[in-house]
């Protein structure tokens, strides 16, 4: 039976993709092997490599002044790395919009002197605005988390900020369009928009790299220098990857699905906007993530029998975080038109009963 899929991540992949998998897990192309089995140094995951690294730099328009680096340890060891990586005479600050970035700041200062700027979601938007100016001067690098994943908090013009930024982009890749001109550093985790676990995706200006003596997997000159192969790479990930971002091409790139991200949340949030005398939504419109709704049920009994209908109805992943509770229906790039109908049907008929 189908089941409907809107977890945080690891999430859904597009059917498409999971029957490429399938065949070249039992034999890559003509190799004799599986995908599983293939070596890191062989031609074929050269092959793998450079054309995932292509594929991202045509998805997300990566200047040439940028390198690609595919690393383990998810977004959160970039907490440690990232932080081992600036010099310690420059100045960081961590804007904290929620949880994960939080987390950040709190592993940041085991390494480094940082400040911190903590918003709540009604002042993102004037903070962006006037950009506390005075705040930021001379603040060298400013780390965003671009979607709060547990808070449904999401930043998507942090090009209005004129300081260099570090963007925790785990959450929202791929689901529209920005500039690069401040951006110093990006990263994700594959495993909601790109793929599955196993891989995050490291895109670092060049200015940004400087020699240090940290040892090897923590220091990002050795790790650019020898093209995420200083060790052995997550290969079935990173073939994952290349897959997800030739599927994201041909669907028309990331206009397409910022266009589809924009339709399928409105229409989540305008049905819940017509509701609000069971639910509230406690973020303001325009921090409003289209990645990941949250909303809370005033009654709680009523947000438990939600979650029990959806299951019985085949929706799977919509309980919200365990430290805020109420519901969270994420909405990555793999959910398509169909699944999206299947969810406002389920939510409209559950309201109408009400
Ligand atoms: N940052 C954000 C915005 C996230 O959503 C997550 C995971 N949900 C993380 C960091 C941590 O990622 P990982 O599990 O890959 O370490």
């Amino acid at each position: 039976m189908k089941k409907y899929n809107f977890s945080p991540g690891p999430t859904s992949l597009d059917r498409s993709i999971l029957e490429i998998a399938e065949q070249n897990i039992i034999e890559y192309g003509n190799t004799g092997v599986s995908i599983l089995e293939i070596s890191h140094r062989s031609d074929n995951f050269q092959e793998i490599l450079n054309h995932t690294k292509e594929n991202l730099t045509k998805l997300l328009n990566i200047p040439s002044n940028y390198k690609i680096l595919f690393l383990q340890g998810g977004a959160t060891f970039h907490n440690t790395f990232i932080a081992s990586n600036i010099n310690k005479t420059k100045l960081t600050t961590n804007l904290i919009t929620g949880t994960w970035g939080k987390k950040t700041y709190e592993d940041f200062l085991k390494i480094r002197n940082t400040n911190n700027i903590s918003l709540k979601n009604e002042q993102i938007e004037e903070y962006l605005s006037n950009n506390l100016g005075e705040n930021n001067e001379g603040v060298d690098y400013i780390h965003v988390t671009s979607n709060e994943t547990i808070e449904g908090i999401q930043i998507r013009e942090f090009n209005k900020i004129k300081n260099n930024l570090i963007i925790d982009s785990s959450s929202d890749i791929g689901s529209y369009e920005f500039e690069w001109n401040n951006v110093a550093y990006l990263y994700a985790g594959a495993q909601k928009n790109l793929g599955i676990p196993g891989v995050t995706i490291s895109i670092v200006r060049e200015d940004f790299i400087e020699e240090n003596e940290n040892p090897i997997y923590l220091n990002l000159t050795k790790l650019i220098a020898k093209d995420s192969l200083l060790n052995t790479p997550p290969t079935f990930a990173i073939y994952i990857l290349k897959l997800v971002t030739e599927w994201m091409l041909n669907a028309g790139g990331v206009k397409f699905f910022e266009q589809q991200s924009i339709d399928h949340s409105s229409k989540v949030y305008s049905l819940l906007s017509k509701y609000t005398e069971y639910v509230d939504i406690p973020v303001e419109n325009y921090t409003r993530s289209r990645m990941n709704i949250v909303f809370n049920f005033k009654d709680k009994t009523y947000e438990d029998l939600f979650i029990e209908e959806s299951i019985k109805n085949n929706i799977i992943g919509i309980k919200g975080h365990r430290s805020v509770g109420g519901i969270r229906i994420s909405l990555y790039n793999s959910v398509d038109k169909q699944s999206l109908k299947f969810l406002l049907e389920f939510m409209n008929s559950f309201f109408e009963k009400l």
